[in-house]
């Protein structure tokens, strides 16, 4: 078989087109990461049936919980981390020299290009209080070949948020875009990433982009959503994921006790990835060959600064080729 026709097989298949608002409540779901992180996360993205909003491809909620995180060095292509810490001191060392503590208040933006590799560990040696957000946003297909990155911004703009009733809301632009105001940190696709904070008994309108599609994911508290044909309100939670399809001008959220909430969104991404571990790419080849890489010590992924060997290991590939996931919704 020929290039052409292994792309033409790929391009038969076409997700479904994002089209219009919705209003669609999926659940996070827990996974162990097992090892010696002897931890649990909430996952609310990717979901089965969508596997990225806009170029967000990845969303981890690891807390809250008493924990001393230990993540030994591991590879990343083809995407940016996106850390953005609620409680915890967690150390971060990477391929490219980075060696920085990350907290709250502060963004910690990876980008791997072709590919990185990093450790996290908390700060001091008993389990200590941990929650925080990581995401990870693919890269278009003219940045992903590019080389590795680190960003810290403990400084980011802040947004009101119009208040319908009770007090005003307000956000934390983290990644990208919101309202014509930007984050300082380095994006390479039409996103949005931000904080929103609802006071107790507000009902506030938050700014979207029309073209873009977003989902909301509660941190703290519970939030209510209006349903896009005006039937009722959902209940946004933590253990959930709000997908608000595209074609919003705005969203409006309610919270009779407070929330804080973290908007993602962007312009539809521009090609269906192959996700498989910590890598995010657009074929079975690529990613075995990235796997290779890591597993033969090669240059590629560098080497995470203060580090001696330990390392973890990639796990075995599936029997089956992988293929890129797309979007049923
Ligand atoms: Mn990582």
């Amino acid at each position: 078989m020929t290039r052409l026709d292994a792309d033409d097989a790929v391009a038969t298949e076409t997700s479904v087109e994002c089209a219009g608002p919705r209003t669609l409540l999926l659940e996070a779901r827990e996974v162990p990461l097992g090892g010696v992180r002897a931890m649990s996360v909430h996952r609310a993205l990717p979901q089965r049936d969508l596997p990225l909003v806009g170029a967000w491809c990845f969303l981890d909620r690891f807390g809250p919980q008493e924990t001393r995180m230990r993540v030994e060095p591991h590879p990343h292509i083809g995407l940016q981390t996106v850390t953005w810490p609620y409680l915890g001191d967690v150390r971060h060392r990477d391929s490219v020299g980075s060696d920085v503590v990350v907290r709250r208040g502060a963004l910690n933006l990876m980008t791997s290009g072709a590919g990185i590799s990093h450790s996290e560990y908390s700060v001091g040696t008993d389990a200590a209080p941990l929650d925080a957000l990581q995401l990870w946003v693919a890269l278009p297909e003219s940045r992903r070949h590019g080389g590795p990155a680190f960003e810290q911004h403990a400084v980011l703009p802040e947004v009101g948020l119009p208040a319908l009733a009770g007090a005003p809301g307000e956000a934390t632009v983290v990644l990208g875009e919101l309202a014509g105001v930007a984050s300082p940190a380095t994006v390479y696709t039409p996103i949005v990433g931000a904080e929103l904070r609802i006071p107790a008994g507000a009902t506030v309108r938050v700014p979207l982009e029309s073209a873009w599609e977003h989902a909301l994911v509660a941190v703290y508290g519970q939030a209510e959503v209006t349903a896009e044909d005006g039937a009722g309100a959902v209940v946004l939670d933590a253990a959930h994921l709000l997908y608000l399809g595209t074609h919003r001008d705005e969203v409006v959220v309610s919270s009779p006790a407070g929330a804080t909430l973290f908007l993602l969104g962007g312009e539809p991404f521009e090609d269906d990835v192959v996700m498989w571990w910590n890598f995010v790419g657009r074929t079975h080849e690529e990613i075995v060959e990235a796997r290779e890489a890591w597993e033969a010590g090669a240059e590629r992924f560098g080497r995470v600064v203060d580090h001696g060997d330990e390392r973890i290991p990639a796990p075995p590939l599936p029997a089956v080729r992988l293929t890129r996931r797309r979007r049923r919704l």
